[in-house]
């Protein structure tokens, strides 16, 4: 130890020794922050770091060692060999070079020994090899043991430095490892020195042309330097780069509406701001934390394979409801960086907004918008699921049709809005009575069903339950400080008897209900299975009908009138004919009600109508044509201007038109329908008084419109001679249509005596099979033809049977 610093003070420049310290510093200093770089990359950049590295390594080294030299001065003429000198220097950055790859090669302390003492080998075979370049005015004398002593300083500064600083990530690490190489070098270099006596020789001659000290001091710190700032260089723009692209991409990262987290080994290694914001903590808290399981679950374990969308659920730092979410895994791999290996990045994509609009969807499919009870859609699902459940379980069910009673008046006197508010009303006493699992549901318009499930024993639960609804129901509804008339009338089905299936028991409540309304509303009707076939077939026919009408399956017969007085056929009655394909002809009386009763009258009126005038214009003869009204076509304000319309685009005359109607027609809105008579008779068309003697038949009618006819029904004229009830009846009728000045038809006039009898009570028409039978319009050519050459047999047959009885 004397032995070295008595070297180190007396036989040395120390402004050299300091110089050489200080390269050797930058140089080590720089050598760990290349190393760093190098360890950080693969492939062709790492092989690059790597020689930089070396190169930076060696040439500090080597620098270190010959500045040290220069600072030699044992007072004797020096000198170097170049060869040895240039060897020296390859030596060393070999040396060098070798060492960081092996201790790189593999994240090991094994490795970094292992390089840690190739470095220190590599430092001492340069000096040594260094040595030898060196030529003095003597002999140098080397004591053994020192020299091993400077190698084993050498191996373990290197070896130490390698060690400690492991990979090098930090500018500490960096630190450490520069300045402990840097020691390794310095001690072994001046142990080194220290190993060495020069016995000086006069004839040992130092050659002229060797490198001497001051040239080589100025040529290798230059040269150094420029290597050493060379490789700081690098570091910087290669830091200054990555850090700037780091930033974008964190820029980016953060600009992204999704959250993103890099995650390695399971800990959160870095996330975007909408990662933070979503779990509501700072980056800074979230570093380091366990992701998976602890922040993040997924709904369902398997594999977690890269690229694929899971969903699971976000559950924030600071508590608080877990937020669904979706989230697809990539694995980060940049490919010439080991920082980003073993990184995944996730994307997380918050699912609230999402389930929220899903929820709201599947809301508004499954409930009526008006009352909020749940539509027919889900009625289906739920009843069908009840059905299942009580199957099970053994439990009751029946399932209960409401009908509001008196809706549609209130809807037309009161407007839509007090409409909508009833149905309201109506829904929320059925929640109130109605009690879980059981439920009520809206079928549309006034409709409502009520399921009632596990209500006990059948049928007295669903008897009470109806009871109860009904009572419910009758109160009458606030509505704007005044009181709507609500009721209700119910039918009941019950599973299993009256169905097992939800369509079933459906139909059946409904079959009931119907029951229930024909019974005089307000009451409920447990459905019966004889209820079943008729309502069955007058609902198929409705059915039938609607298509029939579609598919021009009616036709319109013609029944003709004749004057009483010479039997001439004065006009014909229009009367409506369904031909059914599979049923065969349906009579007027039997499918003319079901027209009313499902809204089908209008259109079977109107076509009618057209189909009949349409007729009446082609004929020659301008012979009149009465057309029949239903009682519902007549309360129709739209009517006059139809007729109108269609008097236009037929051409018929007005005046050859009479519209048939019954006096009951007359009843259900009096006013509304004098009011479309006049308007019809302000057309001039006529208007015929059909079936009288049937309805109220009270002078006041006849009085209070001026009709055109009067028709008798035919039940009095088959009743002449037979029932002197009927006798006088049709008597008083005749005298009353003389003295208010109508003419007067008999209907159903089927007998001579009937012919007779009406003549001489001056009946002004006669309609009946004895005049002719109703016919379609291709029979009537003999009636319509204007020049009736050679009478067909039907009109030859009426005039003689009137004749006759003249
Ligand atoms: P209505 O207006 O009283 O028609 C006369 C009915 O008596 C017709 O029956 C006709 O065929 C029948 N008839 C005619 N002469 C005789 C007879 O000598 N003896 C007997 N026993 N019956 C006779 P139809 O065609 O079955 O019509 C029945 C009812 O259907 C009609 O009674 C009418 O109220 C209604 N109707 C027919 N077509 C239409 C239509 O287009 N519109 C409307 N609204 N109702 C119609
Ligand atoms: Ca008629
Ligand atoms: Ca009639």
């Amino acid at each position: 130890m004397l032995k070295f610093l008595t070297c180190l003070t007396t036989q040395h420049d120390l402004r050299l020794v300091l110089i050489a310290g200080l390269v050797c510093l930058a140089g080590c200093f720089t050598t760990f922050r290349l190393y760093s770089r190098m360890r950080g990359a693969r492939g062709v950049v790492r092989a690059a770091w790597l020689l930089l590295t070396g190169l930076v390594a060696g040439s500090s080294v080597w620098a270190t060692h010959f500045i040290a030299m220069v600072a030699f001065t044992p007072g004797l003429k020096t000198g170097y060999s170049p060869t040895g000198t240039l060897l020296s220097l390859m030596i060393a950055v070999l040396f060098m070079g070798g060492g960081f790859a092996v201790a790189s090669a593999q994240r090991s302390t094994t490795n970094d020994f292992a390089g840690g003492v190739l470095l220190g080998l590599g430092v001492a075979a340069m000096h040594y090899m260094g040595m030898s370049a060196f030529v003095t005015q003597g002999h140098l004398v080397w004591e053994h043991a020192t020299v091993g002593l400077s190698a084993i300083l050498g191996v373990s500064g290197a070896t130490a430095a390698l060690v400690l600083a492991g990979q090098a990530r930090s500018a500490r690490g960096q630190a450490i490892g520069g300045g402990l190489l840097c020691l390794g070098i310095v001690a072994l270099h001046f142990t080194g020195m220290s190993a060495i006596t020069i016995v000086p020789d006069a004839s040992v001659a130092v050659p002229d042309q060797l490198l001497s000290g001051g040239m080589l001091t100025l040529a290798v710190g230059s040269i150094t330097s420029m290597i050493i700032l060379g490789g700081l260089g690098a570091v910087a723009i290669e830091s200054q780069t990555s850090r700037s692209a780091l930033e974008r991409i964190r820029r980016l990262a953060n600009a992204a509406y999704e959250g993103l987290v890099v995650v390695q080994s399971g800990r959160i290694n870095d996330a975007n701001a909408a990662f933070c914001d979503l779990v509501g903590a700072e980056l800074s808290e979230l570093v380091g934390r366990p992701l998976l399981g602890a922040i993040l679950t997924f709904d369902e374990s398997g594999p977690n394979r890269e690229g694929v969308r899971r969903e699971g659920k976000l559950r924030p730092i600071a508590g608080g409801r877990e937020i669904p979410v979706e989230v697809f895994s990539r694995l980060m791999d940049d490919g010439a960086r080991v920082e980003t290996s073993g990184l995944t990045v996730l994307a997380v994509r918050d699912l609230r907004e999402r389930r929220a609009a899903e929820e709201k969807i599947r809301y508004l499919a499954e409930h009526d918008g008006l009352t909020g009870l749940p539509n027919r859609n889900s009625l289906q699902t739920r009843l069908a699921a009840a059905i299942e459940r009580v199957e099970a379980s053994g439990e009751s069910l029946s399932v209960i049709c409401v009908d509001l009673d008196h809706f549609k008046e209130a809807n037309d006197q009161h407007g839509h809005v007090a409409g909508d508010a009833i149905l309201v009303e109506a829904a929320r006493r059925l929640q109130l009575t109605v009690q879980a699992p059981s439920f009520a549901a809206r079928l549309g318009g006034d409709e409502f069903i009520v399921v009632q499930i596990a209500g006990g024993d059948q049928p007295g639960a669903a008897a009470e339950l109806a009871g109860a609804l009904i009572e419910r129901l009758s109160a009458p509804a606030p509505y704007a400080g005044q009181e709507l008339a609500l009721g209700a009338s119910l039918g009941v089905s019950l599973y299993p008897d009256d169905g097992r299936t939800a369509e079933a028991l459906m139909a059946n409540a409904d079959m009931a209900l119907y029951r229930a309304k024909e019974s005089g509303r307000g009451v409920y009707r447990f459905f019966k299975r004889e209820m079943d076939d008729s309502i069955r077939e007058r609902r198929n026919l409705a059915r039938d009908l609607r298509q029939g009408i579609a598919d021009g399956e009616l036709i319109v017969h013609y029944q003709p009138l004749a004057r009483a007085t010479d039997g001439e056929v004065c006009g014909f009655e229009a009367l409506a004919r369904w031909k059914h394909p599979t049923r065969g002809m349906i009579p007027p009386l039997e499918f003319i009600p079901v027209a009313e009763e499902n809204g089908l009258i209008g259109a079977l009126g109107e076509w009618v109508l057209r189909r009949a005038c349409a007729d009446a214009a082609s004929w020659e003869k301008p012979l009149r044509i009465a057309v029949n009204l239903s009682p519902i076509q007549l309360h129709n304000p739209a009517l006059p201007s139809l007729v109108h319309e269609v008097l236009i685009s037929t051409g018929l005359s007005p005046s050859r038109l009479e519209l048939e109607i019954t006096e009951s027609a007359l009843f259900k809105d009096y006013q509304r329908a004098l009011d479309n008579l006049r308007r019809l008779k302000a057309l001039g068309v006529r208007i015929a008084m059909d079936d009288f003697g049937t309805g109220f038949s009270s002078l006041s009618t006849l009085q209070s419109f001026p009709f055109d006819k009067i028709k008798i029904d035919k039940s009095f004229v088959e009743n002449i001679h037979r029932h002197d009830r009927a006798t006088v009846i049709v008597r008083a009728v005749l005298g009353l249509g003389r003295s208010l000045e109508i003419p007067v038809v008999a209907e159903g006039v089927e007998t001579e005596e009937q012919i007779l009898f009406l003549r001489g009570e001056n009946c002004t028409e006669l309609q009946g099979y004895a005049i002719g039978r109703p016919a379609p319009v291709d029979a009537l050519a003999a009636w319509t033809m204007a020049t009736a050459g050679a009478p067909a047999r039907q009109p030859a047959e009426t005039r003689r049977a009137v004749k006759r009885s003249a």
